[in-house]
Parts: structure tokens; sequence; C-alpha cells
């Protein structure tokens, strides 16, 4: 290798290296809560209560739809379907959330599959969010909203739910945290595009209630601004709550878009198959962003979604029907989660939906003890802690907090219920063990 190619090959990398090659709108979403925590449960958990997802199996009628459409002879199921749904998942989505919204819907329009509710999201905010728009966040909140706000150049705007803790010295419900009107309205400006409410709420599993939702859509209606409606979690509610779609609320079909999963509506999150639900005005801005990223999702596991839908619209409301039957196998779990915690002194809140519960672990402090203006904020180290020393994996409740409010809610983690009864059977045993270890110390 000659003096000349050396120069030219030294001057050519650094010339190279000189340009910044990331993307300013990347700046500060670099860390990820589940890539660093979902790593640690990998290495160290014997129970992994941390990420949300069941261990237990999808339903038998998904997977045998499933079957049927890989060896049912339709070799077309392999290839390209409809860029926006394959046509027989939207059209029952049409009829079914027709039925729950009380309008017709039409299935071309008003309805688009995606790649799990994460890439509807993501269809979402570079949809309908511009450069300074600002966008209200409930907190606690799943921790993307705040990335996609930000990667579409919008500015997040965070309200949080307040713990009113009740004063009989009960367990506290996750409707005990909620918003102040006052607050919520002083977020609402001329900068605002949307709101995103989600509700079965992840991470404390609360349902709002129509109070609730109605002063919110008062103040959408107000402002002329956007929901964002993350119900992911719309058939997981229990002690006969019932979810309210805000869409249906007064003034709220046109200005709404609803979010949905497969995933967590026939427990197969792996399936990623996900929708969106809403006016045309709103959702042809969707398929512009939904055509240029990632044109559609697997045909087969959309077939065989439908007839997931197919069976369940059939079964509306019959003890059969899986969303009948899922909630009240999982109430049952979360009992005896809530059960476990309580008598340890991990104080449960108890959830009114979803698969999560968040406890209080500020009676552990003689565990993990508190380092002062540590970095790393306490929950985090008592999460990590956890999974390392007891094999028991949770996730820290701060993560789904913003930076500015992050330090005001350090004494909580979330344990996800939705498991086997020997997974927290497992759970279980290890908390006890704990508590043994505690008396005896
Ligand atoms: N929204 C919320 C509130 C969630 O909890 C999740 C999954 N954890 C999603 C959206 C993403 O759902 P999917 O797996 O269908 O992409």
């Amino acid at each position: 290798i000659s003096k000349l190619q050396t120069y030219f090959l030294s001057h050519s990398l650094q010339a190279k290296m000189s340009k910044p090659v990331q993307a300013r709108r990347l700046e500060g979403l670099d860390k990820n809560i589940w890539v660093e925590f979902v790593k640690l449960a990998a290495t160290y958990s014997k129970v992994n209560l941390g990420q949300g997802f069941p261990d237990f199996p999808a339903p038998d009628f998904l997977t045998e739809a499933l079957s049927r459409a890989l060896g049912g002879g339709n070799h077309m199921l392999h290839q390209y379907t409809r860029a926006f749904g394959h046509p027989p998942l939207v059209k029952v989505l049409a009829q079914f959330f027709g039925k729950l919204l009380g309008r017709e819907l039409d299935p071309m329009t008003n309805v688009m599959v995606t790649v799990g509710a994460y890439q509807a999201l993501f269809c979402c905010f570079q949809a309908l969010v511009d450069e300074g728009d600002e966008v209200i966040i409930i907190e606690p909140f799943f921790d993307c909203y705040e990335s996609m706000v930000k990667m579409a150049g919008g500015t997040p705007v965070f309200v949080p739910l307040r713990p009113n803790p009740p004063k009989d010295g009960k367990l506290m419900s996750s409707a005990d945290w909620q918003l102040d009107p006052a607050e919520l309205a002083s977020k609402f400006s001329e900068r605002t595009k949307a709101i995103v409410l989600n509700s079965p709420n992840n991470p404390l599993g609360k349902v709002f209630s129509r109070g609730e939702l109605g002063l919110i859509a008062e103040l959408c209606v107000k402002h002329d601004v956007l929901c964002i409606s993350d119900e992911v979690y719309e058939w997981l509610v229990y002690d006969g709550k019932q979810h309210i779609r805000i869409a249906s609320l007064q003034g709220m079909w046109d200005r709404t878009v609803v979010v949905g999963s497969a995933g967590k509506t026939f427990s197969a999150t792996g399936w990623k198959v996900g929708w969106v639900v809403g006016p045309d005005r709103l959702l042809q801005h969707l398929r512009t962003v939904h055509q240029n990223s990632v044109y559609h999702c697997a045909t087969i596991a959309q077939e065989a979604v439908a007839q997931g839908f197919q069976r369940e619209l059939t079964l509306y409301g019959k003890p059969e029907s899986y969303f009948i039957q899922l909630p009240k196998e999982l109430q049952q779990k979360r009992d005896w989660l809530v059960q476990s915690l309580d008598d340890v002194g991990m104080k449960p809140i108890i959830p009114e939906g979803t698969y999560f519960l968040v406890a209080d672990i500020s009676q552990f402090k003689s565990d993990v003890p508190d380092v002062p203006n540590s970095d790393e904020p306490y929950d985090y180290r008592f999460t990590k802690w956890m999974v390392k020393n007891k094999g028991l994996a949770a996730i820290p409740l701060s993560a789904f907090y913003s930076e500015a409010h992050k330090n005001n809610y350090t004494n909580f983690i979330r344990f996800c219920f939705a498991k086997e009864e020997a997974t927290l059977k497992a759970a279980n045993d290890i908390l006890q063990k704990w508590k043994q270890e505690k008396t005896s110390s």
C-alpha cells in the first residue's frame, strides 16, 4: 500500500466520520427501558413478571384458524394482500367496531390494519403531528408515546394522574389515581394538536370513568384537538367495570383515532396484528404513512385474526365468548398477585383493567437502601436488585413518566399478571421466602 493510498484512505475515513450520522430527531431517544429490562430478565429472572405478554397459550380457535389458513389450499394467503388491511379482516373489524360504536363503518376507509398497535401509534403521530405541535400525554404512560411525538417533531406536554390514597387504610385502587380537571384544562392551548388517551391504562390499570372521558372530550371539542385513543386492553376490564369508548361520546368520532391490538385481544402478542378505527378524514393521512413505510402486515396472520373476530361476532355477549372468558381468568390472576404482594407488605394498587398492577415498595428500604443524589431512580435500582438477588423481574414505574416528573414516582414497580397459575405461584414462593428471611434477620 503506497503512501498516497494511505493518505487517501485516512482522509476519506476522516471525512466520513466528521459528519454526524444520527438524525437530529433521534436525539435523547437512544435509551430504552425495554431493551435494558428485557435483557436483565432474560439473564437473571426465575419468574418474569416484567414485560407484558401472556405465558399461557393463545386460544385454540385462533391457532386452529392459523393452521387452516396455512394448510387450507389457498396459496394466495402467502402473498401480498391489500395494503390497508386484508379484506376479510377489515370487513369483520368494521362490523365489530360498528356495533360497539353504534355507527356504520366502511371497511375500506374507516379501518386500517397495522403491524401491532405500535405501528398504529407510529402512523398516528407521523400523520397528525407537525413541527411545533403540542401533544398532551397523561402520566404514567406507555413510554413510546413520548418518543413518537418527538420523532414527529412535536412537543409532549405531560399531565399526571394524581393519587388520592383512601383514608380508611384500605388498599388503593387504580380509580384513586385521577386527573385534576383544572390542571388538565390548563394544558390545552392554541398549539395543542392532540391528546393521547390510554384506557384501560398501562401501567396503572386505570379504566377511565364516563365523567373523566366526558371532561377530556369537552376540552378536545372546545380547543379543536384530536384524540389518539389507545384501547389495546379494551376487553381486559374487571369487577364488572365497563370500558367506555371515547369515540362514542358527543363530538368525538370525527376527531378520534382508536388503536387496537390482536396481540392483547387474543393473547398472541407475537403476531403483531393491530388496527386503527376512525373517520376517513384522519385515516387517509395514516394510510399515507403506512403505504410509504410498512405497506402491509403478514397476510396469513390477518386471515387468522379475521376468523377469530368472526367467531367473537357470533358469540358476542355469550358466556363462551373469549372476550368474556379472558377477563374472568385474568381477574382471578390479578387477585392472586394482589394477595401475594399484600401479604409481604409490597402494597398493590388494585387495577381495574389490563395485564398490570403497580405495587408500592416503600417498605423495602431496609433491603435496598436509598442512595441520596444517585443518578438512578430508586425504583430502577430496586427492580435490578430484585431480579439479580431474588430472580423476580418487574418494571420500574418511573419509566412511565417524563424526565421532569420521574422523581416523584420512584417508590413503585409494575408487575404483569397475565401468567400461568404456576408462574404466579412461583412468584408467591419467592415473595414468601423473602418475607421469612426478613423476619428472621
Ligand atoms: N399500547 C399499549 C398501551 C401497550 O401496552 C402496548 C403493548 N405493550 C401496545 C400499545 C403495543 O401493542 P402491540 O403489541 O400490538 O404492538
